[in-house]
């Protein structure tokens, strides 16, 4: 099925970002965001996540990470509250550190599930039993995109989970041979998810609408831009601003005119991904 209606993404979905907060904001209106992540082999791609999270806006963020890398990452990311979490002896998430997710539920506001946690199969057994406990909204994204892990999502009745696919991951969790917009959108309406199938004009479908993104460039193409996506994205839903599908496309046109900026000021090649963290607040303030 094809969505029924299509729109494209420009930067006026930033404006909401830009209106001044109220001088009497207190951080708890801007949400708290749990983020579940990474592996003893893999602490880049939650650092890339959790960075992008502390820029998205979102009031408090709450790290679960492998026992053996927290303390390396707590001292250089000290605004995160960071809680370690038991391993695997390959260094992966351990299913008995579950309890602590059962007890940040009902407390955060959002979960991003997924970046740098590896395919060992307790890792992918918890990212299951992470989502029969979970009901507020979560992005699950990299590791997390298996089937088991969207459907024990959405057993439980949660209606607000994003999945961030580029084609490859699109395909291994839908099963389709391809990523073709018909394929996509029958998939968000068949499994009730908003999914963002990244790329050159990433799309944000949920099975009625398809967005179509307007920035971005192959700046991208390097390793850790999903993990900034997936941040991001997960620190707007955490907010609470906008209904999922929203959140998802301000978060991807936001990443993208970061690169954007990003592309003007340096090239293309001799960057970094991280470098993309310094241009969000000039995204915010740069109109059109
Ligand atoms: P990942 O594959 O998970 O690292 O995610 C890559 C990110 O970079 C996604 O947000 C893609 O949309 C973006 N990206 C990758 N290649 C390009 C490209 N050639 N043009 C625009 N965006 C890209
Ligand atoms: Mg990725």
């Amino acid at each position: 099925s094809v969505a029924s209606q299509s729109v494209v993404v420009t930067d006026s979905i930033l404006d909401r970002l830009r209106a001044p907060r109220p001088a009497a904001s207190e951080k708890r209106q801007f949400g708290h965001l749990a983020i579940l992540a990474g592996s003893r082999s893999m602490p880049g791609a939650l650092a890339m996540s959790v960075k992008a999270a502390l820029q998205s806006g979102v009031g408090l963020v709450t790290v679960f990470a492998p026992e053996s890398i927290v303390s390396q990452l707590a001292c250089q990311l000290p605004e995160a509250m960071w809680r370690t979490w038991p391993e695997t002896p390959e260094g992966g998430l351990a299913l008995e550190g579950l309890w602590q997710v059962k007890a940040m539920a009902g407390k955060a506001s959002a979960l991003l599930l997924g970046p740098g946690m590896g395919s060992e199969a307790e890792t992918l057994a918890l990212m299951g039993d992470v989502g029969k406990v979970w009901d507020a909204p979560a992005v699950l994204d990299a590791d997390a995109l298996r089937p088991e892990v969207v459907r024990a999502f959405r057993e439980s009745g949660n209606t607000d989970i994003v999945v961030s696919p580029h084609d490859g991951e699109f395909m291994r969790l839908s099963g389709c041979s391809s990523s073709l917009d018909t394929e996509v959108s029958a998939y968000a309406k068949a499994q009730g998810v908003v999914v963002v199938k990244k790329g050159p004009n990433t799309r944000i479908l949920d099975g009625s609408t398809l967005c179509v993104n307007s920035s971005g460039n192959a700046v991208l193409a390097r390793g850790g831009s999903g993990d900034i996506l997936a941040g991001l994205i997960a620190g707007l839903l955490a907010q609470g601003a906008c209904p999922t599908l929203e959140c998802a496309c301000r978060a991807v046109y936001w990443h993208g005119k970061a690169a954007d900026l990003l592309a003007v000021d340096r090239g293309q090649v001799a960057v970094r991904t991280t470098d993309l963290l310094g241009y969000l607040g000039r995204a915010l303030r740069t109109k059109g």
